[in-house]
């Protein structure tokens, strides 16, 4: 798009701004709509597909329902005998289903020894209104373009306020500590928590637009949303930029929030909440009654008791930009710290075994279906890279109550490495591990590896350089891992930028580690972070 096109874009998005902000978005309507929802549920999911896939010719489904013999009477029939979800695993099973690779378009289509079309554009939606993008890290190649619509924005205002009332945070404060775009996550959650009439006190972003050097559009987007929100009588915060060594500025907003307030929700990620509970224990402030609502990385064990031993909580939200919110974390009895009800009403997920690519063994992979109107990319069991547990049981919250009784945990991902919050993909590393270390620094492809770790709750990523090299400039290492991967646009730069603030890339000294089976792999995921 013309940075003119995307600016007429934005100013209409202003615009729908004063009807965003209107009505409240409040607890008791949020349990209404998700109940009218789910009661509904096999008419959305198809009226969604006969429009987004049976009635769009380029949909990448469609030549694969094709093959699989399933015309829109067919699936109809199957919706009504098996439900949504044993309508979709007998999809599946007849390979309509798309592998993380083949969605990300690293790996052909290929079924019954025919290979199919998979052009990215073809997951957008028929309907082309206007919104906000956001973008998700291209691997080689353009990222991939998200768009955020305000009506998806809306309906999650009301899930989170449902949310808030089932973990009894109404009335408390709250922080937004998020990047500026092009991630969608700073400005979705200040515009819903606005709607919520729950503004946050103050907005930390980990980057600024002059550090990631951020396209002029971008920029602009951002102030537009905060000064069109402003003009419509929202209190909206400007960002303010926190580097990684800044963290104590956080924690202190939070003892000043917390001596007028009953308590603060902190919107950001594991890692980052993990820091300030960090920087708080040492500097003396207790962050009894905080709330962090966590989400962009695995909310694991070790995580959750950092944050427990500085008196905080946290709620796991699991959110990708594809799919938007898949799930809150559970207010009942959990099986796990991660423990999340599966947004069923907006999602369904079914599962897969699979081999993974990286960190050897079979998992049980996550396939999402979309449900909501017009979604920003319409997925038909399509993988996200995670796997974990799914079940359904009765937990005793307040969004079991509303009909949400399916479960996820103990979730993770198979083919990516995170940290605060950040995701690069599988392949961009394994290609800067076997080829550009190799060629700068010498010694083989396999004296390289990089492996998940986390320390003291923290997620790091060592960068395992085998003794056998001989001598490396350590940082310039990781200047050169950071530099390959700022390549491809606004997001990457974002993304490692926030890797260098946090400093998650650390050199270490030793041979590369051999997985259970013995095999050596260019990344090393950690399958089952130790319980503590
Ligand atoms: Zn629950």
């Amino acid at each position: 798009m013309s940075l003119h096109h995307e600016l007429a874009a934005y100013a209409g998005y202003a615009r729908d701004l004063r009807a965003f902000l209107r009505e409240p978005a409040t607890a008791a309507r949020g349990r209404e709509l998700i109940r009218q929802r789910l009661s509904d549920r096999d008419r959305l999911f198809l009226n969604l597909l006969r429009r987004e896939v049976y009635d769009n010719p380029v949909s990448p489904y469609l030549p694969l329902l094709q093959h699989a013999r399933c015309e829109y009477g067919d699936l109809d029939s199957m919706v009504g005998a098996h439900g949504v979800e044993g309508a979709l695993q007998r999809l599946c099973s007849a390979g309509v289903y798309l592998s993380h690779e083949e969605f990300k378009g690293q790996q052909p289509v290929v079924r019954g020894g025919r290979t199919f079309p998979c052009r990215p554009s073809g997951f957008n939606s028929v309907d082309h209104t206007r919104g906000l993008q956001a973008s998700t890290s291209g691997s080689r190649g353009p990222a991939t373009t998200t768009m955020i619509r305000l009506e998806h924005v809306a309906f999650n205002s009301f899930c989170h306020a449902m949310v808030f009332s089932a973990h009894r945070l109404q009335g408390w404060a709250t922080i937004v500590w998020m990047p500026i775009l092009p991630s969608g996550a700073g400005i979705t959650h200040l515009l819903q928590l606005c709607k919520m009439r729950a503004a946050p006190e103050r907005w930390f972003t980990p980057v600024t637009a002059s550090n990631v050097k951020l396209a002029l559009s971008k920029r602009l987007a951002t102030m537009y949303v905060v000064h069109a929100g402003r003009l419509f009588g929202s209190r909206i915060p400007s960002p303010e930029y926190v580097s990684g060594e800044q963290t104590i500025i956080v924690a202190e907003c939070l003892r000043d929030v917390l001596r007028r307030s009953p308590g603060c929700v902190v919107a950001c990620s594991p890692s980052a909440a993990v820091r300030v509970c960090q920087v708080s224990r040492s500097a003396g402030i207790n962050l009894h009654r905080v709330t962090f609502a966590a989400g962009g990385e695995p909310l694991t064990p070790a995580k959750m008791a950092e944050i427990r031993s500085a008196g905080a909580d946290a709620i796991n939200i699991y959110a990708f930009t594809e799919a938007g919110i898949v799930g809150f974390g559970c207010a009942g009895e959990k099986q796990a710290c991660d423990d999340i009800h599966l947004q069923q009403d907006s999602l369904t997920i079914i599962q897969r075994e699979r081999s993974t690519s990286f960190g050897g063994g079979v998992v049980n992979s996550f396939l999402f279906t979309s449900l909501l109107e017009r979604p920003s990319r319409m997925l038909l069991n399509v993988e996200s890279g995670d796997y974990g547990v799914l079940e359904t049981r009765q937990c005793g919250c307040e969004l079991g109550d509303v009909g949400l009784t399916q479960h996820l945990h103990t979730i993770r991902s198979f083919d990516k490495l995170t940290g605060e919050g950040m995701t690069f993909v599988g392949t961009d590393l394994v290609r800067i591990i076997e080829e550009v270390l190799p060629k700068r620094f010498g010694g083989a492809s396999t004296d390289y590896q990089m492996a998940e770790m986390e320390e003291g709750g923290r997620a790091r990523l060592d960068v395992v350089v085998s003794p056998e090299v001989g001598t490396v400039d350590e940082e310039e290492v990781v200047r050169v891992i950071l530099a390959e991967l700022s390549r491809g646009g606004d997001t990457n730069r974002m993304m490692a930028e926030v890797w260098r603030q946090a400093r998650v890339l650390r050199v270490k000294r030793e041979k590369p580690r051999l997985t259970d089976a013995g095999k050596l792999l260019p990344l090393h995921i950690t399958r089952n972070p130790p319980e503590r």
